[in-house]
């Protein structure tokens, strides 16, 4: 009897180790596939970049300034020693001047209810680029919507068509931000790409 006691205590600590070897394993590789997800937006930005052709590219501003803040994790400009994840290029611009369409494509959603301000975004194939903290609001009108900027002679429907380089908006400060600039952010086939690696290429293609 006094032994199969003893034999019932050590397979009772044996599952109690193997329990805790299998949570600290599926710990370890949680923590460890982490910065997996950064790596791969930068990857895939490369390979994706270098087989496109620029040429109908428009540059996203009229009127450009300067790069604020660029694609990647930064030190999150609101709130103490927080990193966050940025998924998009800062262009300052004049306040009030007017944002060119990057890529001939369709207006796809049209929001003014998040951190990024009136919103537009606009797909091209498996692209989808987005225009945030813009001026003006989204007016809902019968099932469908437009982005309302009558100051500056804005009237972007839910489903248009936009050529590439037409006037789409203008910079405001609309949402979470400090000063006049447009978020620029692009998504290639549902992924996060670095703008700043799309802005050299067309320049290259360009030039060329
Ligand atoms: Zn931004």
């Amino acid at each position: 009897m006094a032994n199969l006691s003893i034999f019932k205590l050590k397979s009772r600590n044996l599952w109690q180790f193997l329990i805790f070897i299998i949570l600290g394993l599926f710990l370890f590789l949680g923590i460890s596939l982490l910065p997996l997800q950064k790596v791969e937006a930068k990857d895939i930005s490369a390979e994706i970049i270098a087989t496109n052709n620029w040429e109908y590219a428009s540059f996203p501003v009229e009127t450009f300034r300067s790069y604020s803040s660029p694609f990647g994790y930064r030190k999150s400009p609101t709130g103490g020693n927080t990193t966050e994840f940025h998924k998009g290029l800062d262009i300052v611009g004049p306040l009030g001047s007017y944002i060119r369409n990057w890529w001939t494509g369709q207006v796809v959603e049209l929001t003014d209810n998040t951190a990024g301000g009136t919103t537009i975004k606009i797909q091209s194939g498996e692209w989808i680029h987005m225009y945030s903290h813009l001026m003006g609001k989204v007016v809902i009108s019968g099932n469908s919507r437009y982005l309302s900027d009558p100051e500056g002679g804005i009237e972007l429907w839910l489903g248009e068509q936009v050529e590439s380089g037409a006037r789409i908006a203008r910079i405001g400060m609309t949402g979470r931000t400090t000063g006049p600039h447009l978020h620029w952010g692009l998504k290639y086939a549902g992924k996060y790409v670095d703008p700043g690696l799309v802005l050299q290429e067309m320049y290259k293609g360009q030039n060329a």
